[in-house]
């Protein structure tokens, strides 16, 4: 989910996307100085990251569009939609790495440890530990998990270029020119691993998983708790569509309670629920007490 604050998630996909160019650039020439395989398909880590970004600021803003005749539930599901093109995009690239890797592995040629470029990824790795850790902190703070995935996700490229750097090294150092091609390979699992862990996490959303257990169980007890003149309330169900919470249930309420009153119990229910879940859309269906189902109960 983005984090509550569209400000916020705009000002930190405007950050990741110039974080990405610049790390991008880094990493491109410290490739094309060095003409080192595992450096070549660690900048092309960095342009699924840039392409990440890129989405994801198309995504943010198509989400906080408002709801309209073609699309009544609102654009909240854009964010898992974008997560499919990138899944694309990442097969492409470590399609590229493997074919690469591939070839570097039955033709060894051997590239040259040049200082700068080494030096450069090392700083682009720096700028990337710096921004990962930004996210993580303020993934934590909103307590949302796009922002915390995509920390989690460079803290990962943190550590797969230190371990290729130290790879090219050891390549450079042994002579050990097919050292090179096994690390650009293993560079390319780990970007397919990500874009499988990423199309994951959005299927799940585009099903329209439940809300976590957690939850579930604070909203049941807040509807419990603010039902007073109702019977009984049944057939919960919530569903998480980006940052929009939709949660739904029937009320029974007495046969000859009057609508008016019917009503104002739902207001009562609809508030306290707002109070905790800030983005929720509820939809509350109104029964008389002979219509009641004893299954999925809430006791009031
Ligand atoms: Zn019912
Ligand atoms: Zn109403």
């Amino acid at each position: 989910m983005l984090p509550r604050t569209p400000t916020i998630a705009t000002r930190l996909a405007y950050g990741s996307l110039a974080v990405g160019l610049a790390v991008l650039a880094f990493k491109g020439y410290a490739a094309w100085a060095t003409g080192s395989l595992a450096l070549f398909s660690d900048a092309l880590e960095s342009v699924v990251n840039v392409v990440t970004a890129a989405v994801a600021f198309v995504a943010i803003r198509l989400a906080a569009k408002p709801a309209d005749a073609s699309l009544p539930y609102g654009y909240y599901k854009a964010e898992y939609f974008s997560a499919v093109v990138i899944g694309i995009f990442i097969a492409v690239a470590a399609l590229v790495i493997f074919t690469e890797a591939y070839q570097g592995f039955v033709a060894p040629r051997l590239f040259k440890p040049d200082p700068l470029g080494l030096g450069v990824s090392m700083v682009a790795t720096l700028i990337n530990a710096g921004w990962a850790y930004t996210l993580l902190r303020l993934g934590r703070k909103e307590r949302s998990p796009a922002l915390l995935a995509d920390g989690k996700h460079l803290t990962t490229d943190v550590f797969s270029t230190v371990g290729v750097l130290i790879g090219v090294l050891l390549a450079a150092v042994t002579g050990w020119a097919q050292l090179d091609a096994i690390l650009a390979a293993l560079v390319g699992v780990t970007i397919l691993w990500s874009g499988w862990e990423l199309i994951k996490q959005s299927v799940i959303g585009l099903m329209d998983v439940a809300v976590d257990p957690k939850k579930l169980a604070q909203i049941r007890e807040l509807i419990s708790s603010n039902a007073d003149g109702a019977i009984e309330a049944h057939d919960i169900r919530t569903r998480q569509a980006g940052r929009m919470m939709f949660i739904e249930f029937h009320l029974v309420v007495p046969g000859a309670m009057s609508v008016a009153d019917a009503h104002t119990i739902c207001d009562r229910i609809e508030g306290k629920l707002r109070e905790t879940v800030a983005d929720a859309q509820i939809t509350i269906h109104v029964e008389p007490e002979n219509k009641a189902k004893h299954a999925g109960i809430v006791v009031v």
